[in-house]
């Protein structure tokens, strides 16, 4: 029986489900702004006097709800529900000296009967009615700007008692106002152990969320503070008369509420749960087990005799994947094999791969090319132009990026639609930049290209992004066996991933984090793998040759999902058996229950004590990239600096029954061999077998209630080592 509804009570509009009401006064002529927003868990209305519903600058002038008056609404049935709500400009006054831009607004409510959830997104449309007998206008174009699709005045309770939890939820503040990083704000009343998540799918650079830097004021909207500032025109129509011009939609954004004492069990319970079931693109069971990338060690020294060696010792430790990085090719943006490396063409090594009963995969630029090209030389009009007219480079010497909103796009497309069908590639990693570099932060302030379709730089960095996702849109519908990874790099934002990027991607190759720096791995898979599903996240993982691979960094990547790096020539036998060993066991637990799909941290696991990267303008590690810094950006700290960890850490992988292995971590510095561990995921009634995997012993079988409390004490002898625990229902028969 589904539980959302939109519908009029009188001269309000009513949507809502099982969880939570949205109330909006929608009385004709007079504003249309929300005037209830109700917790139904808890009963408690959130909203206060004085929200904006929404708020942008269009041509410099400050517009909110208040400039508009109800039309109309429409109410759609089924799950999700919607509510159309249509806004038109007040009416002017005859004398009217400045009158306002001819806008027309569409507000966009959804809501779903499973999630206490509830979308919001706007239409915003050049719009004549009314605007008839004024000269000039008609062919005005309108500057978007300051955009806010939702700005509500929402408050639990008291400020006193609310704290926003930022960087991906693991830092309590009393006030944010994030750009580029989080995609998602929680907000909780720490008295009544109740309130709400606002999450913004809004893509990359581009996003910003707001909770109280404004005292009240919560919202979500596009960026318009740093380097990659929002704007958005819409111009007339081409034809006369009254038809209508352009329109623009905004993304989405949602508030979820929550009444739960541990704000963190709603991250990973129904937050996860929505982001899964609703916004996620990639099935979990497309994933591989075991993926090896080579780009570590052998960066772009590839040849055919390395690679077919290569593949046979992935083939004997049971990789499933196996992933050519850079350095296949001939040029980029030519894109053919390069054939002093592989003779036989680049098919043997992808045939070979599969005959080893692997996937193949392959790694492949976007918009950068080299100078060198034949697309560079014939077609310098595509171009990506800074603010002087020089060209958009990336650090790598010799490159030139190609702007995505130019005749380039159509161009790019095939090129890479033909590198798939022909090498049979199932794993396609896009990377290199787009408009915005990371390693030359506030250089490139958009595509200052007079020729291309964008309409201003400003404008450019939506308009590529956009490009972006329609090229992976239809790569994936012409080859719907291919996973499609956009690396951090492409989507412009240092180790970024969000709601926008996984709605569209498979995946998100979002940081090169690898062995030694196990522990800040760890964090940044338990910050991104929470906000987005963990199987999207692709990394490094550990080097496998690396000396702490063996016993700390494989467990530490898979935290996330089984992606590793590493000269698989240089391991000895035993090391070998060992990865064999556990690439089986992987294997075996998900086709069990596949807990590649799970990720929960309750109030059991903290933060693993290292440091992530977050895209702090001012504090971009160049030096991470042997980057020199360039303008007002200094290097502030260095996420590869030795952080060796002096609590324990670790993750439940359970199914909502409770099932899965548990994976803890001792770091380097930590002192103590041991830690109680509580299981708050387990049913109190059922009981379970617990099993040391990493030991091969049994634990015991305890009752559901005692694993909650008191849990058992687990103990690792010596730091830099990690230990697995299998947790199953008694009375189930497992292989
Ligand atoms: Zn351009």
């Amino acid at each position: 029986m589904p539980s959302a509804y939109a519908r009029y009570e009188g001269q309000t509009l009513v949507i809502g489900n099982a969880y939570l009401e949205r109330r909006l006064a929608a009385r004709a002529a007079a504003p249309c702004v929300t005037i209830s927003f109700v917790n139904k868990e808890t009963g408690r209305d959130y909203i206060r006097p004085g929200s904006r519903e929404f708020s942008l600058s269009a041509n410099g002038r400050a517009m909110t709800t208040r400039d508009f008056v109800f039309e109309r609404a429409e109410v759609h049935e089924g799950d999700p529900t919607e509510a159309i709500v249509h806004l038109r400009l007040k009416p002017l006054l005859p004398l009217s000296v400045s009158p306002p831009p001819p806008l027309s607004i569409e507000l966009h409510y959804q809501v779903y009967s499973a999630h206490p959830v509830l979308r919001k997104w706007l239409v915003v449309r050049r719009d004549l009615t009314g605007f008839e007998n004024l000269s000039g206008l008609p062919t005005e174009m309108i500057t978007l700007s300051d955009l806010d699709w939702e700005d509500l005045n929402l408050l639990v309770d008291t400020p006193a008692s609310a704290e926003v939890w930022t960087d991906y939820f693991t830092r309590r503040e009393k006030a944010a106002a994030v750009t580029m990083d989080d995609c998602a704000l929680l907000v909780n009343d720490a008295e009544h152990g109740e309130g709400f998540i606002l999450a913004t799918e809004a893509p990359g650079p581009l996003k910003r969320l707001e909770a109280y830097a404004q005292p009240g004021r919560i919202a979500a909207g596009y960026n318009r503070d740093d380097e990659t500032i929002f704007e958005r025109i819409l111009a007339p129509s081409l034809r006369s008369g009254q038809a209508p011009g352009e329109e623009f939609q905004t993304p989405a954004s949602f508030i979820l509420t929550f009444a739960n004492p541990i704000p963190q069990d709603v991250v990973d319970g129904e937050y996860a749960r929505f982001v899964a079931e609703q916004l996620t693109t990639c099935d979990v069971a497309q994933v591989p087990s075991i993926t090896v990338n080579t780009w570590v060690p052998h960066l772009s020294e590839l040849s055919r005799t390395l690679l077919l060696e290569q593949i046979e010792h992935a083939a004997e430790l049971g990789v499933d994947a196996y992933q050519v990085d850079d350095g296949w090719y001939d040029r980029m943006g030519d894109w053919n094999t390069n054939l002093a490396r592989f003779p036989n063409g680049l098919e043997e090594i992808a045939d070979y791969a599969r005959a080893h009963g692997m996937r193949f995969g392959l790694w492949m630029a976007v918009a950068t090319v080299d100078e060198a090209s034949q697309v560079f030389r014939e077609h310098p009009e595509w171009i990506a132009r800074d603010r002087q007219g020089e060209p958009n480079r990336h650090p790598i010497p010799g490159t030139v990026t190609m702007c995505l909103d130019s005749g380039f796009y159509d161009f790019i497309l095939d090129k890479i639609d033909a590198v798939i069908s022909c090498y049979g590639v199932e794993l396609l990693k896009l990377d290199l930049s787009a408009v915005r570099n990371l390693y030359a932060p506030g250089r490139y302030a958009g595509c200052f290209a007079a020729s291309h379709a964008h309409r201003s730089p400003r404008e450019s960095h939506v308009r590529i992004l956009a490009r972006l996702f329609d090229l992976v849109r239809t790569l994936k519908n012409r080859h719907p066996r291919c996973l499609m990874d956009v690396s951090y790099e492409l989507y412009g934002v240092m180790d970024g991933t969000d709601l926008a990027l996984t709605q569209v991607a498979d995946q998100n190759w979002f940081t090169n984090v690898t062995s030694p720096h196990e522990v800040n791995l760890r964090r940044e898979i338990y910050q991104r793998g929470r906000v987005t599903r963990p199987w999207t996240l692709n990394y490094g993982g550990a080097v496998l040759n690396h000396p702490t691979a063996p016993h700390y960094g494989l467990f530490s990547a898979l935290t996330g999902h089984g992606v590793f790096w590493g000269d698989l020539a240089d391991l000895d036998a035993e090391t070998q058996a060992h990865y064999r060993h556990w690439f089986e066991w992987v294997k075996e637990q998900r086709a069990c229950s596949d807990f590649y799909r799970y990720y929960r941290v309750s109030n059991v696991f903290p933060v693993p004590d290292g440091v992530s990267s977050r895209d702090y303008r001012h504090a971009i590690p160049t030096a991470r990239y042997g980057v020199r810094p360039l303008g007002i950006h200094p290097p502030a700290f260095e996420p590869l600096s030795e952080h060796r960890g002096e609590i324990w850490d670790g993750v439940a992988r359970l199914d909502p029954r409770g099932e899965g292995p548990i994976f803890l971590f001792r770091p380097a510095a930590c002192l103590s061999p041991f830690f109680q561990l509580r299981i708050p995921w387990v049913e109190p009634t059922a009981s379970y077998r617990l099993t040391d995997v990493t030991e091969q012993r049994e634990l015991g079988v305890f009752s559901g209630a005692e694993l909650v409390e008191p849990g058992v004490e687990v103990s690792i002898a010596e730091p830099l080592h990690t230990k697995v625990i299998l947790v199953r229902q008694e009375r189930r028969n497992h292989l």
